[in-house]
């Protein structure tokens, strides 16, 4: 069984299709690439997983669970989490403050306090900046606090939209090698991504959205070797 399946799945924006009817699994403990340009679904798909937007037609199944047409809240209590684009930290509160929501759905005291030792761990900045007003951090550490938060949840699959955006090279390799990492520690990622080339790079198998329908799938580094993605998405 695959521990998140999406079948069929139609999402619209008032009468415009966004997403025509995609069908794609991804199994516990792979990396899985969602790749495709600008307004190809991307970020639609990942919303409708996550509860946010309403599939009209379709099933998302989690864990064996249908999640149709469960709110975005209970998802998250589920062991799903979502690292939104844009990052979407709270820029008032601190970094700690910011992590420490990331658990709101959790009550044991001491496994809460593991897990932020596991994400000052991996990312020591954080824990530099720990009472700095998140606002005030770089789109870079932003980043890493978005995913810091998520990862607080103790999550089972994260979701992350874009992560690579807005950031410096750097900062794009920083990022990417802690994807590899939470990947390592035994988490599940579903990775969307128009950073094409370093999405196949770390992922096992990735699919192609065009226009909301899903052109091409298959093993990533068979993919990195295709002529027409390398043509329309690794600017070769
Ligand atoms: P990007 O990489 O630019 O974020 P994407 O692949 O994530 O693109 P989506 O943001 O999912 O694409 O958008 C898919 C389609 O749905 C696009 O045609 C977009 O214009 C449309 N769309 C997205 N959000 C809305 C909205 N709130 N209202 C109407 N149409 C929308």
């Amino acid at each position: 069984m695959a521990m998140l399946e999406v079948k069929d799945l139609e999402v619209y924006y008032g009468m415009i299709q966004a997403i025509k009817g995609i069908s794609f699994e991804v199994n516990q403990g792979e990396v899985i690439a969602l790749i495709g340009a600008n307004g190809a679904g991307k970020t639609t798909t990942l919303q409708t997983i996550t509860g946010m937007l309403q599939a009209k037609k379709g099933h998302i199944l989690f864990e064996g669970q249908d999640i149709t047409k469960v709110p975005g809240h209970k998802i998250v209590t589920m062991g799903m989490a979502h690292v939104p684009e844009g990052r979407r930290v709270f820029a008032n509160l601190s970094v700690y403050e910011n992590l420490k929501l990331g658990a709101y759905t959790r009550k044991d005291k001491n496994e809460i306090a593991q897990s932020l030792e596991m994400v000052y761990e991996s990312f020591p900045r954080l824990k530099e900046r720990r009472n700095q007003s998140a606002g005030t951090l770089s789109g870079g550490e932003q980043q890493m606090l978005a995913m810091g938060r998520a990862l607080m949840s103790k999550p089972r699959i994260i979701l992350m939209d874009e992560p690579s955006m807005g950031l410096s090279p750097i900062f794009v390799d920083e990022i990417f090698k802690i994807i590899q990492q939470v990947s390592a520690a035994g988490t599940t990622v579903l990775l969307v991504e128009q950073n094409a080339k370093k999405a196949l790079a770390i992922a096992d198998r990735a699919y192609v959205l065009e226009t909301g329908k899903i052109a091409l799938s298959g093993d990533a580094k068979e993919l990195m070797n295709n002529e027409s993605i390398k043509k329309a998405y690794l600017g070769e």
